[in-house]
């Protein structure tokens, strides 16, 4: 049990580190470098991932340490087809020299014993993680593999979110500052957002958060640790969400959470969170005082039950903007650092026409 919870404790910490990558370099450096560090026994880790249109490949062709790119291998789908199982269970035993030659290429020793594990997203098979071991007894058929499977699942999981961000990024969809997405990508995930809504009658929340008294900050300690604080509270908003939720600079010290699938109780909940996230945040760079940093939360929800029938998505759009920015202005007044929910709609109520106005 001890030895299994070495183990858990030291996946934790790669994950941990994983979620954080900023690029799929980032992200391979810390599945080829943290794995033999935490697992003495493993002297080797690659990634192979289906590439057809080598948009991974130039992914990683950015990444300045230039030699973590040769673990990473680009591979089309037939040749994955035929070495990973297609039950989706790591393969756990021997590693022969043309498995040895397949999947640890960039390895400099004899390996005698791997673990390939299958990476799927949305059922599909996009890769697979691969560890390799000089023990031949290292990685052995019977062993557990439920620890592996999961590692797999999260891996899966953030070479997709980090693929995502560095197309944002490409298509200048993100903020320069913060590293979140900016207002012209919230605009366009709103509105589809709104029309999947729309089709599967699901309810969907809008959160927006902003600092308070960010002026006196900035005059106070200087514009330089106003940036720093912006970066500090985009992470610690982001800290926690789903895969699809949305998370954007707004505007100036204005962040906007787009939250699908969610009703108002726990897009209330979710925003409480988030509010004590950033009001626990410890600044730094103020020579020794601490500041603190907090923000005021409003919080607008679309949901089939409440009644609401709109003419267009763009209007549910700005009705629901409208809404989120009436209740944040009343956290405002209402004294700084807390959530307030717009009003509910009475049921059979209609969104108004915004073009009336
Ligand atoms: P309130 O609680 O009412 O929101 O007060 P506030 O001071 O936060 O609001 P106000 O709108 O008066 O000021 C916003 C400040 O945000 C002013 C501006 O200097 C600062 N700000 C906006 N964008 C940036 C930025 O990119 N970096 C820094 N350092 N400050 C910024
Ligand atoms: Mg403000
Ligand atoms: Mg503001």
């Amino acid at each position: 049990m001890r030895h299994n919870e070495r183990i858990w404790a030291g996946f934790r910490q790669i994950e941990i580190q994983m979620i954080g990558a900023q690029s799929l370099g980032e992200l391979v450096d810390t599945l080829v470098n943290r794995i033999p560090e935490l697992f003495l026994a493993v002297d080797c880790v690659s990634l192979v991932c289906v590439d057809p249109e080598y948009e991974l490949s130039r992914l990683m062709a950015a990444y300045p340490k230039s030699q973590i790119g040769r673990y990473f291998i680009p591979v089309d789908r037939e040749w994955l087809d035929t070495l990973v199982s297609v039950t989706g269970r790591p393969r756990l035993g021997p590693c022969d020299a043309q498995l040895q030659a397949r999947m640890f290429s960039s390895c400099g020793v004899r390996l005698n014993s791997c673990a390939i594990a299958p990476l799927t997203l949305h059922g599909a098979l996009i890769g697979c993680l691969n560890q390799g071991s000089r023990d031949a007894g290292h990685f052995s058929a019977d062993s557990a593999t439920d620890l592996l499977e999961h590692l797999a699942a999260v891996t899966a999981m953030c070479i997709d979110n980090v693929v995502n961000h560095e197309r944002l990024k490409r298509d200048g969809l993100t903020d320069a500052l913060t590293g979140v997405a900016n207002r012209r990508f919230f605009e366009r995930r709103l509105h589809e957002e709104l029309v999947l809504r729309r089709r599967r009658c699901n309810s969907i929340a809008l959160l927006l958060a902003d600092l308070d008294h960010f002026k006196d900050l900035n005059d106070r300690y200087g514009h330089q640790v106003g940036d720093d604080a912006l970066r500090q509270v985009a992470r610690a908003l982001s800290e926690g969400l789903r895969a699809s939720d949305v998370l954007v600079r707004y505007g100036g010290e204005e962040f906007a959470l787009l939250l699908p699938d969610t009703d108002p109780e726990k897009a209330l909940e979710i925003a409480q969170r988030l509010r004590a996230q950033v009001a626990g945040l410890v600044l730094d760079g103020m020579g020794g005082e601490v500041a603190a940093v907090t923000v005021s939360i409003g919080v607008a929800c679309l949901w089939p039950e409440g009644g609401l029938a709109s003419k267009t998505d763009d209007d549910a759009g700005t009705w629901l903007l409208r809404q989120a920015d009436d209740a944040l202005y009343r956290a405002k007044a209402a004294g700084r650092n807390q959530v307030v929910a717009a009003e509910r709609p009475r049921a059979g109520k209609q969104i108004p026409d915004s073009r009336k106005h």
